[in-house]
């Protein structure tokens, strides 16, 4: 028996062997290397290259980038901003990107590579020069979506379109920035470079915020435009210069309070959730959804980027309590608790937490963005939690999840949408597949996930206008019968309202009783 397995042994090895040499052989016959392989990791970027080397900005709304580009020049970098990724951008993605990307990467990886092809194409600069004098920061993280993979998306394509080397420098969402050189750094990642961008963000944040509320209300189409067109000037100069954001804001809220506005109308109010990326950008993306849903009459609820930062504080916070009941501390991941006190970190985060809250509520009431709830990131982690677990990350994690429940229990809004990036990993089961279970147990959820492929915009548009019907017909009814209760006809409404402070001024908010602002106007008065 035993010589028949120690034969059966050698047979097997032997077999192994001649299999391995056959593979040798046939892949140097093809030329194929077997080396293991290592994509070039150019990130070159030195103190004394600062003033010739022009920093590339791009990936979230037009505020956010144009005040972080700000807040950057201030600490003495040379920065441009990319524009907002449009089909062209896309098409590019598409023939220099691997196949079966998510489509986020194909609009932002088609982006840069379109601008650097306009460099070299209609600017007349050469590639060398492009390489020399330009890079890339964006942002990264590794997680289990391609979102961890994106920098390497960015050199691939980048070297496929001819401009291999060029550096993509990978701010992460956590661990700052990584650069590998023993020179004296070209890009600081200290205290004052990440508070400026916190800042700009949140400032970028609350503009935005108040463009969503006056805009659908604006007597005079497109006054409200013109206000954040100044209010964006106002605030470049202040990051440039260094100035007090607080006080800029306040500029601000001169300049949009002249802004007149008619809140009587009932509005539907249109939450949109979904993929990071697909629901903040304003352009081809996402069929420049908020723009249609505002030309449709709707008023529309976007997702701030400070929800974002709250949601990385909640996820450690998360991850420390559940390894404080590990045995002994662990060891070796960049998380490991060995070596460290878990609950003067625990504070830390609850600190930052408490600070991030604070400084977006001072500069919202500076900018008059009055009533604004940031979310209570503990209630969405468990309303999300029998659904979907909150150790699942990716994408929005349980969010999407956790916030479409909160919509519906608290009547946040008339509708919501799900914007569903092609080819995207979380959404596809989040937006299609969990969502299914909230929309079955909270039947008045008026809910559509809309999936964005950069050629598909007809389609999601006439499923949009069927969803946004319901929503307007839920906003008018809720509004008749606030009248009803209130003993109100609708000029007497109008009246009463006109001769109310509510009525005077478009930044007070009534207080939070049904979706509509029109309906809650009803009570308040
Ligand atoms: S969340 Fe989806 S769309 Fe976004 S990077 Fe990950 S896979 Fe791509």
């Amino acid at each position: 028996m035993a010589q028949y397995e120690d034969d059966a042994t050698s047979t097997h090895a032997e077999i192994e062997d001649e299999l391995a040499a056959f593979a040798e052989e046939q892949a140097s016959e093809l030329g194929l290397h077997r080396e293991q392989w290592e994509e070039p990791n150019h990130q070159h970027f030195t103190r004394t290259q600062r003033d010739t080397t022009t920093m590339l900005v791009s990936g979230l709304t037009l505020a956010h980038d144009t005040l972080v580009c700000a807040a950057f020049s201030h600490l003495g970098y040379r920065v441009a901003q990319l524009p907002s990724p449009d089909n062209a951008a896309f098409q590019v993605g598409k023939e220099f990107g691997n196949r079966a990307q998510c489509n986020p990467t194909y609009f932002t990886v088609g982006n840069l590579v379109n601008y650097l092809i306009g460099l070299r194409d209609e600017q007349g600069m050469t590639t060398e020069e492009i390489i020399r004098d330009y890079l890339f920061i964006t942002a990264g993280a590794c997680g289990p979506c391609r979102f961890g993979t994106y920098v390497t998306e960015y050199r691939k394509a980048l070297r496929d379109a001819g401009f291999g080397g060029f550096r993509v420098m990978l701010f992460q969402q956590q661990g700052g920035l990584k650069q590998a050189t023993g020179e004296e750094l070209g890009l600081e990642v200290n205290q004052e470079f990440c508070l400026g961008i916190v800042r700009a963000l949140m400032a970028g944040d609350v503009l935005n915020l108040m463009g969503y509320r006056l805009r659908p209300y604006e007597i005079e189409a497109g006054s409200t435009d013109a206000a954040i067109a100044k209010c964006h000037q106002i605030m470049v100069d202040c990051f440039a210069s260094g100035r007090s954001v607080v006080r800029s804001l306040w500029r601000c809220r001169k300049v949009l309070a002249e802004v007149k506005t008619d809140r009587s109308q009932p509005k539907p109010l249109v939450s949109i959730i979904g993929e990071f990326w697909a629901m903040t950008t304003e352009g081809e993306g996402n069929y420049e959804l908020q723009r249609y849903l505002e030309s449709e009459g709707a008023e529309v609820d976007a997702q701030p980027i400070v929800n974002w930062l709250l949601f990385m504080v909640w996820e450690n916070t998360f991850d420390i309590k559940l390894r404080l009941d590990l045995r002994e501390a662990d060891k070796g991941a960049k998380k490991a608790l060995d070596g460290k006190t878990p609950t003067k970190t625990l504070w830390q985060l609850r600190a930052a937490d408490t600070a991030i809250r604070t400084v977006f509520q001072t500069f919202a009431h500076a900018v008059g963005l009055y009533g604004y709830h940031l979310p209570d990131m503990d209630q969405i982690a468990d309303l999300a939690k029998p659904f979907y677990d909150n150790n699942v990350r990716g994408g929005e994690a349980h969010m999407e999840v956790g916030k479409l429940v909160h919509f519906v229990d608290d009547r946040v809004n008339h509708m919501t949408i799900s914007v569903k990036p092609f080819g995207c990993m979380p959404s596809s089961g989040v937006s299609d597949g969990v969502q299914s279970i909230i929309t079955s147990k909270w039947p008045e959820a008026i809910f559509l996930p809309i999936e964005t492929t950069g050629d598909g915009k007809v389609n999601v548009y006439s499923r949009i206008q069927m969803m946004l019907f319901k929503a307007r017909q839920k906003a008018e009814e809720e509004f008749a019968t606030a009248l009803d209760q209130r003993g109100m006809t609708l000029e007497k409404f109008q009246y009463k309202l006109s001769k109310s402070a509510y009525g005077k001024r478009a930044f007070k908010r009534p207080p939070h009783k049904l979706a509509g602002v029109a309906t809650n106007l009803v009570y308040a008065i």
